[in-house]
Formats: C-alpha cells, structure tokens, sequence
C-alpha cells in the first residue's frame, strides 16, 4: 500500500474479505469481514475453516467495533504533560518519525545496547510481530527482548522432554475416551476445542478438569480436581506411580522410544497418591479414581488425551511440571493413537522462515560480538538497572509494540517507577492509548488486523492463516512494518531488505512450505503432518527418544528427571500472606486487550477477586464488598466476589484490568513477583502470596 498517493475516491458497495484472528488464543480463527462503502460491518467465523467451523468468540464477533472504536488512536502523538499523564499533542508521521529516528541514533552513536524494543503476542501475526521490526533492531544493534511472558517455561518442558512444541492434532481429542483438561478454562479461552471435547463427551468420554480454579469448563467435566497451584508435578507422579504399581505401562514403546525410564520409574515409586494428595491438597480418593479411568483405557485400548495448558506452568516449578505431565502419555504408549497423547502447543510443526522474515544476521553490521539480552519477564528492574560492567548500559529508551507491560508486566509498581524515568526515551504503536501509552513520549496509531497483511502460525491447530486487508487503514493509522520502514530510512539503512512490501513478507514467512496460491484462494492451508505424530516414537531431542532423563538438563548441573518443586511463596511459608493468589483471565479479555471495549467492560462489571467462604467468613468479607488485596510488592483494591469457584487458601484475581480503568488506578500485577520459573526463565504470576482484607 502506497501512503503517499492521492487518497482514492470513496469506495462503495458491499464485498467481503477472509483474514486471521490476531489475538493470543490457541485457536486462531479464519474470519470474514463484510466492507460496506469502505467501513468494516461485521467480522464473521469462517464457514469454510474447519477448524473454526463459521464460530468466533464474543470478544471477535465485534472485531469490527474495535477498529472503528471512537477511541482509537488516529494520529501521531506527542507528549506534553508529565510522564504518564496521558496528555499529548498531535503531531505530523513526518514530524515524530524525524525525532524519533534522531533520538534513537543519538543514543545508538554511544551504545545501541541502551534501546530495547518490547513487543509481544498483541498481534500474533508473523509480519506486524517480527519482521520489518526484528530487521529494524537487528540493524540497530539494541538489545534483544527475550520473550518469555507467556509460554516459556511450557515450551523448555516440552523441548526437554518430546523435543519439540508439538501435539496431538486438535480434531482428534473427538475420538478420545478419556480427557484431562489440565490448567486450561477451554470454554473461555480454547473454545474450539472445547467443540471437540463436547463431542467426545457426546461419545461418551470422560472429562476430568485439573485446576485450582471451579471454572465454567470444570462446571462442564465430569471431575474437578482442584489441586494447589504449583503441585502439578506432585499429581502427574501420582498417577505414573500407579501406572507402575497396577502394570499399566507400555513395555515396548518405553523400550524403544524412552530415555531414563529406570529413573523415572524409581522416582515415580516415591509419589504414592496419599503423598501427592497431601501435597495436591486434594483428597486422595479422587486422585486413586483418575489413576483407575486412566487404568481403564489401558486395559481397553482406548486413548487417553491431555489438554494442557500454560496457566499451570506459571509457578517455580512449572517447566519441570510440564516435563512431568508429559511423561505421562508416553508411560501409557497413548501416543501411538491419533486420539491419545498431549496438546501444550502446535508451533514447532509450522516452518516458520524466521531468519529470512527477521534477519539476525544484519546485527552483524552494529560491529558487536554478541547482542544483549534483557528478560521482559524483568523489565520492572531492568528499567531501574544503572549502567554496569555486567549489565552494560542503562536502558535510555523503548520501543513498545503490541504489548502493554505497564498492565501485564508482574511487579507493575516496579514497572511503573521505570516507564516514569524521565530520561527514558519511549516510543509506543498501538490501537488505544492503554495504560502503557500513557508513559510515552510519542504514541503512533497502528492498524489493526482489517487494515493490514498479515500470515499465522498458530499453537492450537496446525493450518497457516492469511489475512488480507479489508479496509483501508482508518485516519492516519499505518501498520508496524510501515513504521519500522521509515525509520530505517530515516537511520540511513539501505539493506534491500527493509524495501519489501508486507505482502512480500507474508510470502517468505514460510517460503515453498506452504503454497502460497492455495491462502490466496482459501485463506488457510493445512500443514501436511502424520495423524500421529510420536506414534512410532521419532522425539527430536538429541537422542531421538523422549527423555525422561535429560542429559541436557544434568549438564547445567539440574536433576534429569522431572522435579517437584516448591513454589517460591509456598502456602504456609508467610504467616502473614497466607492465601495463594492465581490470576486466570476474566472470560471477556484476552490478556489486556477488549477492556476497553464498553460492551465487554460493562459484562465483566468490575475488577473481581474470587474468595472461597471459608476464607471470607472469618475475614469479614461479604459478597459483592470492596477488599484490598495485599503482600509487600504492593495493594490492589476489587470487589469480592464470594464463591466456591475459589478453592479454599486460594484467590482468584481475574485479569487484566487496565490500571487506569480499575478502582484504586492498580491490577492484580500489583502484587506478582518478578521471580523466575525453573526453566525458561519465565515469569510466576501463579506464585504469589497475599492476604486480603476488607477495603
Ligand atoms: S476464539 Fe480465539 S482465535 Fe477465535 S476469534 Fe476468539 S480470540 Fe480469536
């Protein structure tokens, strides 16, 4: 799209466009935006995707009225009140582009280190996420974000242990017996699988939900086991130790296809259910049952399925937690069944071009030996950090894109004492002047997804997603590649490969992997993949088997074997704090995104901490009060919400409000830590001690 061409003349008439769900969900649905006289007018589920199947989520059916909200941000902007205030001026793209680049180059000319771009899954679009932007930075020479937030620790447990971030193939847990639904509130957040887990249910499989939290898809199982967050290891070794003890384990499969069953097997003998029913703080008699279902299916042949899912890995232990749980699958021989086995992620089947979409080679040309790498799970310190020898240059400026840290960072007072420097230079492209906007020296209006290019990988299914743009972008709005270009411009890039437009870039995403004729036509192509991809084993770790025991792991000087860790703030540890406190999303956000969305605001009603009676009671907490949530990172103030949804010395601080758009101007990030989780250096929101007490 050419920018600086007249404008052409009003469109009219009706048409209709296929694109790609951007949002962080497993799901990443096919749509189908109808334009009338250049507006978008409704955002619809692909019928032809099966995988979508013609359904969206409530959040996206209204997609249309958050590009065209009367809040979006529609022209470059320019500070003029304090930091944070929120006040700006417009100001002209070339006006804020000339600064921005300048400033950046003053500050790259003493050390390109001291800028940090931080971005995330606000789109999940492999060309306005990291593409013309990666390029950008790489060129740059800033430091590198390592982007841990989400899935880190998930993904180093499943690599350590399969080797890879692959699965079952969603449409095949239809034909599962048995499903554990583990760390997962599918009918919020993975709503088509749930489709498929309805379906087996309608088959006459069993559902069994593991979480702390009664969620609307416990509500749905057959079983909840609601276990203390952070013992998930606890359970998983429970159920292979009787496995072991009652001979329903798969000799040959284990034989062929396993590292360190020996060890596991021995470990595993340690963890009799009473002991991980103490741990669990679930009685023991429901976790003997869920080792008898699953007993069941091995007698019977019938595949036995696990959706996992990442709320479970964020807590010290979590990446040995997820290595735990997935060994479980392999102990039973489920996978050689396309309806057995586990789903945690399907991203590490699509071949993604990466080096050719973000070229780290150009980093080269910023003459350093290695880059830096800042963890965003840590931004709140690091903003802080003074120049050092081991550190090396205090961060001097940011540069924001799809992601709002001063909401979803943990530790958000930290967060927000760093994003209030005022010698930090920050820059931030978005749709709404969110929380983090509020902090920036120049805000740029982005596009959303009806204005851009855009192709997807996506972690639930295993089909590539184009989306095409639908309108032309609303008022001054460019997209991140646009912006990313002429910055490079401005800086004197000349690499040929800041010129390629975003179609161009949606093509090398996947190179010949994926024909790209066929997402022109239909608006997603299928990956070719097995039914079942560990049936004959094939694990892509370094031995080709999957490792129980990861070498790996013992050379960093860690147990090879799964481990079951403490939480860092284990329960009973502060007097003090003595509830735990887990932040599932609120089920009308997604991460921070649609709470300002009026509509889905006004269904939410307010920001709820969830309270089991026995704690409130003795509290005096009543239905519906405000309470203020503390430890001693901070406090945030909410309304209770009393409910056996919360499990009793558990709270549930439904996420993430904007700050601003909460009662006290805090969320629940207030009180999360910025500790680190086991592997993957990722952050443990789920690990946190508070107490509560009426406002
Ligand atoms: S279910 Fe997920 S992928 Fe589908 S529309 Fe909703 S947020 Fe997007």
């Amino acid at each position: 799209m050419d920018f600086t061409a007249t404008p052409a003349a009003p469109e009219t008439g009706v048409r209709t466009v296929v694109g790609a769900c951007p949002h962080d969900c497993p799901d990443t649905c096919s749509f189908v935006t109808t334009v009338q006289n250049g507006v978008a007018v409704k955002v619809q589920g692909n019928p032809h995707h099966p995988q979508t199947g013609g359904v969206l989520c409530a959040k996206v059916s209204r997609y249309h009225e958050r590009t065209h909200h009367p809040e979006r941000l529609l022209t470059p902007l320019k500070r003029v009140g304090p930091k944070g205030s929120g006040q700006f001026e417009p100001v002209s793209w070339d006006a804020a582009l000339d600064d921005i680049a300048a400033r950046l180059q003053a500050i790259a000319a003493r050390d390109p280190r001291a800028i940090l771009p931080y971005s995330y899954a606000g789109t999940m679009g492999l060309v306005q996420g990291e593409s013309i932007a990666a390029r950008f930075f790489h060129r740059l020479g800033a430091s590198w974000l390592d982007r841990t937030i989400c899935a880190s620790a998930g993904a180093a447990g499943l690599e350590y242990t399969l080797g890879t971030k692959q699965g079952m193939r969603v449409e095949h847990f239809a034909e599962s017996r048995l499903i554990l639904i583990w760390g997962s509130n599918s009918v919020g957040s993975n709503l088509h699988f749930w489709r498929h887990a309805q379906e087996a249910k309608r088959r006459g499989a069993r559902l069994v939900c593991i979480d702390p939290r009664r969620s609307e898809t416990a509500d749905k199982c057959h079983e909840h086991i609601a276990l203390r967050p952070g013992t998930d290891a606890a359970l998983a070794y429970a159920l292979i130790h009787a496995c072991v003890q009652h001979g329903w384990v798969d000799h040959a499969y284990l034989a062929q296809h396993t590292v360190g069953w020996p060890q596991l097997r021995e470990r595993a003998l340690q963890w009799p259910p009473a002991r991980a029913a103490e741990v669990c703080g679930v009685p023991v008699a429901q976790i003997e049952a869920l080792a008898r279902d699953i007993g069941t299916c091995f007698e019977q042949r019938a595949p036995v399925a696990i959706r996992l899912n990442y709320g479970m890995q964020r807590v010290r232990g979590g990446g040995n937690a997820v290595r735990a749980v997935a060994c479980l699958p392999v102990v039973l021989g489920a996978w050689r069944h396309r309806a057995g086995g586990l789903l945690l992620s399907s991203s590490g089947a699509f071949p993604v071009q990466r080096q050719v979409l973000q070229r780290p080679d150009l980093f080269a040309a910023s003459g350093q030996a290695q880059p830096r790498v800042v963890n965003m799970s840590t931004i709140g310190d690091d903003l802080l950090r003074p120049t050092s020898a081991e550190w090396g240059p205090r961060i001097e400026a940011l540069v924001v894109y799809n992601s709002n840290p001063v909401a979803v960072a943990p530790d958000s007072s930290q967060v927000v004492q760093g994003f209030a420097r005022d010698d930090l230079f920050t820059v931030v492209l978005e749709h709404f002047q969110t929380d983090t906007a509020d902090y920036a020296d120049y805000l740029l209006p982005a596009t959303t997804q009806l204005e851009h290019w855009d192709v997807h990988a996506s972690y639930g299914h295993t089909d590539v997603l184009l989306n095409r743009p639908a309108i032309a972008p609303v008022g001054q709005a460019r997209p991140n590649t646009h912006i990313f270009r002429e910055l490079a411009r401005r800086m004197g890039y000349t690499d040929p490969c800041f010129q390629d437009d975003d179609e161009t870039l949606c093509r090398q995403a996947f190179g010949d992997a994926v024909d790209f004729d066929a997402l022109l036509r239909d608006g997603f192509v299928t990956l070719p993949l097995p039914e079942a991809p560990f049936a004959q084993g094939g694990f892509p770790t370094p031995s080709g088997k999957c490792e129980f025991f990861s070498e790996r792991l013992a050379a960093q000087g860690l147990d090879g074997l799964p481990e079951v860790l403490p939480n860092h703030e284990a329960p009973g540890s502060d007097p003090r704090h003595p509830l735990a406190m887990i932040s599932p999303p609120a089920r009308n956000f997604l991460n921070s995104t649609f709470v300002n969305v009026r509509s889905l605001r006004d269904a939410e009603g307010q920001p709820l901490l969830e309270i089991h009676p026995q704690d409130a009671v003795p509290r005096g907490i009543a239905d519906g009060s405000t309470v203020r949530v503390f430890n001693d990172r901070g406090h945030y103030v909410c309304a209770a919400r009393v409910t056996e949804r919360a499990r009793p010395g558990v709270v549930n601080g439904l996420g993430i409000w904007w700050r601003k758009l909460g009662l006290n101007g805090t969320n629940v990030n207030e009180l999360t830590s910025q500790r680190l989780t086991d592997l993957g250096r990722a952050p443990t929101f789920y690990d946190c001690l508070v107490e509560v007490a009426p406002a």
